[in-house]
């Protein structure tokens, strides 16, 4: 299968952030966009009547004491200095008869307007928007009555607001395009950063797939998440590569120590084949090649064992234990074995309760496994001691023997697969025991540790967590 997917960039994490940052940025934007048009919209509407009855209201005051004359004058002077196009001044009668007005050449549709000569109801002063022909941006008209009756007609022309809110929309447009051009390529370059972490990675598990397991992903400063994604991946390698290193062992050791059983096996039958053979030897025969089957199949139960316990998946069913009970059963059931021997063995138990949490046969295969040793590498006339204490923490239990001992070259590798020293050659084992009852101590949160000098004997010692008692 290939690793490489074809480059699609719209697939691409990045790709995707870019996209999320930019739609956030282009819709937040408008909403303020629309939020600021409206509020300047709506206060230049506000100011627009504010002006508009100030000036109606003035206008009335001016009527009321010069009258329609005084008016007309001041409507000639206002609209003159702001423009006769710009405002349109009227007075008229409640028949609706213009009594006095500005110029109003420009304001031709007005009276045609439905609205254009409107009559409020009362003293409240009305106001309306509406579109003429020679203003299609639209007028802002006020209504108000005089005390006499009369209406006041004011408009002023909304083109200068139009053309406020027109430039605001220009330049906030503009804006929002050169801001949103910018946050993209500041969102690309920081997305492409972020994943540049990521992509290195990728790299070293491209790289790790083509074969080289001692490759490591180096940290880089993209920031925490990234360097934790890397320390999590490396110690991941760390482990596949012990994996595959004990793998490799493995397949060594079985190749080599299975292979001398069966070539045992192959010889015995080839043997029975060479020629006639008395039926005490074909029985004979028969003997050897089941021991060696038996052992052959006893390795590879342990090994099956050992690989399962190490790797995290055997079935453990974990109760409290009396560790001091599995130190005495241990020693009831090997004291006849002892005698047999001629090894003197002692017992050393605390009054105190050893409780552990534990697989209670697991525990009993470690100390029958130890005390199996410890008598099988003892003299006649040597001496066995089993000794379990009680610490503030843990539980240690000791097999003390008086035997031939390990040597200082020898006692690194004894909980190695296989490995068996020269002098025990002799006696029969697998070279499996110990790795396997690590193994089981290990499991338990706990240790075994080895001590010994040559012909001084050897000490064993299991170490396993004390159960918090519930207070
Ligand atoms: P084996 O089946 O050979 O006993 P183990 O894994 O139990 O395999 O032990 C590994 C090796 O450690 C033994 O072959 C022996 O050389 C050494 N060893 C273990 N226990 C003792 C002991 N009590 N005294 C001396 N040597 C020991």
């Amino acid at each position: 299968m290939s690793s490489k997917r074809g480059g699609n960039i719209f697939r691409t994490v990045t790709f995707r952030i870019v996209l999320w940052y930019a739609a956030l940025f282009i819709v937040s934007s408008f909403g303020v966009f629309l939020f600021i048009y409206f509020t300047l919209a709506s206060s230049l509407h506000h100011r627009m009547d504010d002006n508009l009855l100030v000036d109606a209201q003035e206008f009335t005051s001016i009527y009321n004491a010069g009258g329609v004359e005084g008016l007309r004058s001041e409507f000639e002077i206002e609209a003159k200095s702001e423009g006769t196009e710009r405002v349109f001044l009227r007075l008229m009668s409640p028949e609706l008869a213009v009594l006095a007005s500005s110029d109003t050449t420009r304001w031709g549709g007005l009276d045609a307007h439905p609205d254009g000569a409107l009559r409020p109801p009362d003293d409240r002063p009305v106001f309306r928007t509406l579109t003429l022909p020679n203003h299609s941006e639209g007028v802002r008209f006020i209504f108000k009555k005089t005390s006499d009756g009369n209406i006041i007609q004011m408009g002023q022309t909304l083109r200068e607001d139009q053309r406020l809110m027109a430039r605001y929309r220009e330049n906030f447009g503009a804006a929002i395009a050169v801001m949103a051009v910018l946050g993209i390529v500041v969102a690309w370059i920081l997305a492409r950063h972020a994943m540049k972490g990521v992509e290195r990675v990728t790299q070293t598990a491209v790289r790790i797939s083509e074969g080289d397991l001692t490759l490591r992903v180096p940290l880089g400063s993209e920031g925490e998440e990234i360097d934790k994604l890397a320390i999590a991946f490396n110690n991941m390698l760390e482990r596949i590569q012990l994996l595959v290193a004990e793998l490799k062992d493995m397949t060594n050791n079985i190749a080599h120590d299975l292979r001398s059983p069966i070539t045992r096996i192959r010889g015995v039958a080839e043997t029975t084949l060479t020629g006639e053979q008395r039926i005490d030897e074909y029985q004979e025969m028969a003997v050897a090649v089941v021991e060696e089957s038996d052992r052959l199949v006893g390795m590879i139960n342990t090994m099956l064992e050992l690989a399962h316990t190490e790797s995290g998946i055997a079935d453990f069913s974990i109760e409290p234990v009396d560790l001091g009970k599995v130190v005495r059963d241990a020693y009831e059931l090997f004291q006849p074995v002892a005698e047999d021997e001629g090894i003197r063995f002692e017992i050393d138990l605390p009054q105190e309760a050893l409780i552990v949490s534990g697989d209670v046969t697991r525990l009993q295969r470690v100390l029958a496994n130890l005390l199996d040793n410890a008598i099988k590498y003892t003299e006649a006339g040597g001496r066995v001691r089993l000794e379990a204490k009680r610490n503030k923490s843990d539980v240690t239990v000791s097999v003390i023997d008086s035997g031939i001992g390990i040597s200082g070259a020898d006692l690194p590798h004894i909980f190695e697969r296989f490995y068996r020293h020269d002098r025990s050659r002799s006696t029969p084992g697998s070279g499996l025991g110990l790795t396997l009852a690590l193994a089981f101590a290990r499991a338990h949160g706990g240790d075994i540790t080895a001590t010994s000098a040559p012909g001084e004997g050897a000490t064993f010692t299991v170490t396993l967590p004390r159960r918090a008692v519930p207070s």
